[in-house]
């Protein structure tokens, strides 16, 4: 078994140390004995999605995701093929909102990968706080940071989460991110996956069971520091907003 993580444009999306969610996940995989690989695709590579098991694209700003979104569009297609054969992505706040169909700026119209039937629009001023989610897709809350001009509307997809504390999505809607198959997007960062190793392990698992065709268990590892510090944010923030 070998885990290969797909980590797309660092360069330019890197946003919050989204750096730190790969390592995470590389290390979850060493620990475990679970062989694992990351390889970097700049904008000039080509990327061959039937070698990965898990895409990361990252968080940017508007003028780096602005970049990025014409090479997207040569990418769509594989992109689309990978995720509707349950491939596993990963998109943190710039790379969410390019997972849909587009992103407008008060100056800007950006093409999305049309992955996801969602759009984001930028609204008045910036959504800047911690968050604490409810998921129903783990047992503990997900933290994280967010920091974001643009409203991500999810149309009839699954929301991620419910927000205990913190804007989400657009601010309104009280649901943070999406989930279409294997497929999450978030505007979590700071970074998500060490602050989550709970949603860092959904990700391992949902991989290896797609590559391996087998249900998977994995070995518990020693989180105690980890669920410690997750707790910190829930009881810091949640219990002040009430909900
Ligand atoms: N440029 C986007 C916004 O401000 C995303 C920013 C980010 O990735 N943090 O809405």
């Amino acid at each position: 078994m070998k885990l290969t993580i797909g980590h797309l444009y660092p360069d330019l999306l890197n946003l919050y140390g989204d750096r730190g969610n790969i390592q995470c996940l590389m290390k979850r995989c060493q620990w475990r004995g679970i062989e694992a690989e990351t390889v970097e695709f700049r904008i000039e590579d080509r990327i061959d999605f039937s070698e990965l098991d898990i895409v990361l694209l990252g968080g940017g700003s508007d003028r780096e995701q602005k970049l990025v979104c014409e090479k997207l569009q040569t990418i769509q297609k594989d992109f689309k093929a990978y995720v509707e054969d349950n491939g596993v992505v990963i998109a943190v706040c710039g790379g969410y909102q390019l997972l849909g169909n587009y992103y407008k700026t008060g100056s800007d119209f950006m093409e999305g990968l049309k992955l996801v039937d969602l759009y984001t629009e930028q609204g008045d001023g910036r959504l800047i706080d911690n968050v604490v989610i409810k998921s129903d897709l783990f047992d503990r809350p997900v933290v994280g940071f967010e920091n974001h001009g643009g409203r991500t509307y999810i149309k009839k997809n699954k929301a991620l989460g419910k927000v205990l504390y913190g804007f989400g999505n657009d601010g309104k809607s009280d649901e943070e991110g999406v989930v279409y198959k294997n497929v999450i997007g978030t505007y979590l960062h700071g970074p998500l996956l060490p602050k989550n190793p709970h949603v860092a392990d959904y990700l391992i698992r949902n991989a290896l069971e797609r590559q391996t065709g087998q249900k998977i268990s994995l070995e518990p590892l020693d989180d105690r520091q980890e669920i410690e510090a997750n707790q910190y944010i829930i009881d810091r923030f949640v219990k002040s907003s009430g909900k």
